[in-house]
């Protein structure tokens, strides 16, 4: 192989090229039937999903966003309402909350696992709120409002600590609403039951995203609402389809969110293989791990705590000097990301929620040294080790230079 060929970030020609066949036919049979919107494909996908899932039902939507805005919406967050996540997330989590009508306020993340700190949870829970013992229901002290919900991101393919979060849910009548986005396919150990769980089976209901880009992703947008509550399911069917309980008959006004039967197909093909591209991915991480043993690094590299089975939808490590490491990665032909450069609550978009710098300071810090290095399946061993090599290469070059310039050393020009 070519020492100098690009090495992406996350490569979505192979997997097609592997499927291509049956992406074809999933594309023929929609038009030979004219089967867009609805139908046998979708059902099957959803029938399909939930079985992985491991949950009585699945409901096809839009995308990722309209996934957790109709989970909220059914499970019955209403206007006005506090729903608690992360502030290291992807936007969409905390737009859902707000286009619902609820406010999004964050509870800060742990420097390990980079998802929610179950420990700052239950100080907000019971130094930010009080319990209103004649309505049943949990209340923020100074923003006067309810606290409905929690929505623990299964970041990066990693599962929330659910265990503490179910119960304080259950102390506090709290609807958890899993955002499984990043996490198709993970596995989390609850010790309550004693048995291993898949992501989007935890809490009242979850969300997933289908984007290109994503474990399991389409050939477009799409996304879905896994649940066990037949109630819940019942009214997002309802909520993707204009609230509609048969044609033309509509109960309550909902949206434009279905998810189409080619997207759907396509899906379906894809989850047959969805187990062995997770191990792939696993796979990989551990070689990442083994490679980067190897050297003195100054990294932090992924933490998994023995209940989680992760998926690694991204590969993230903390470095130094980070925007230098990108730029040099990038001159080397070495794709990466960052996820995510700004914590939500010092984004501009939620400058009226009236955070300052300092109010989560670990989504803060590590912000600016989160860094996603190239991640997917087909990834090779080679392609591996030349990005570790470059990204010690790099650390080994700043080490002597600020050894040079801390006086440290006596440095001779000439
Ligand atoms: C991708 C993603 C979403 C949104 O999904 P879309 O399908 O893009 O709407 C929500 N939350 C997280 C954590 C995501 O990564």
């Amino acid at each position: 192989m070519n020492d100098n060929a690009p090495i992406p970030f996350l490569d979505l020609v192979a997997p097609h090229a592997e499927l291509k066949e049956e992406i074809f036919t999933v594309f023929s049979t929609a038009v030979e039937t004219g089967g867009f919107v609805g139908g046998p494909m979708v059902e099957n996908f959803e029938r399909d999903f939930a079985k992985y899932c491991d949950t009585e039902y699945c409901v096809g939507v839009a995308s990722g966003t309209e996934a957790l805005m109709f989970a909220l919406l059914a499970s019955g967050v209403r206007k006005g309402e506090i729903v608690l996540t992360v502030p290291n997330t992807f936007i969409a989590t905390a737009e859902a909350i707000s286009q619902v009508g609820g406010r999004p306020d964050f509870i800060d993340i742990d420097e390990q696992t980079y998802n929610m700190d179950v420990i700052k949870l239950k100080e907000y829970l019971e130094t930010q709120c009080h319990w209103d013992k004649a309505q049943g229901r949990l209340m923020h002290r100074r923003l006067a409002k309810r606290v409905a919900a929690i929505v623990p991101v299964h970041l990066y393919g990693q599962p929330a600590q659910m265990d503490p979060i179910l119960a304080l849910a259950r102390q506090y009548n709290l609807i958890v609403i899993e955002d499984s986005c990043q996490a198709h396919g993970a596995s989390y150990f609850s010790a309550e039951t004693k048995a291993w769980k898949r992501t989007g089976s935890l809490g009242k209901a979850a969300a997933f995203s289908f984007y290109p880009g994503k474990n399991l992703g389409a050939c477009g947008e799409g996304g879905a609402v896994t649940t066990n509550d037949a109630a819940i399911a019942k009214k997002i069917r309802m909520l993707r389809d204009h609230g509609q309980s048969q044609k033309y008959f509509h109960d309550i006004e909902g949206f434009n969110g279905r998810l189409d039967s080619i997207q759907a197909g396509i899906l379906g093909a894809k989850l047959s293989r969805l187990e062995e591209w997770n191990e792939r991915r696993r796979q990989a991480a551990q070689r990442y791990q083994e490679i980067f043993r190897e050297f003195e690094g100054d990294f932090a590299l992924p933490h998994t705590p023995r209940w989680a089975k992760p998926v690694f939808h991204l590969y993230v490590i903390r470095v130094q000097d980070r925007e230098e490491l990108q730029r040099y990665l990038t001159s080397k032909k070495i794709g990466t990301g960052i996820h995510y450069p700004v914590p939500l609550h010092l984004q501009r978009a939620y400058h009226d929620l009236g955070y300052e710098a300092g109010a989560f300071p670990i989504a803060e810090k590590i912000a600016s040294e989160l860094l996603s290095l190239p991640m997917f399946p087909q990834i090779t061993k080679e392609q591996q080790r030349r990005v570790v090599d470059t990204i010690t290469a790099f650390s080994s070059k700043k080490k002597r230079e600020k050894a040079a310039t801390s006086g440290r050393y006596l440095v001779v020009a000439g």
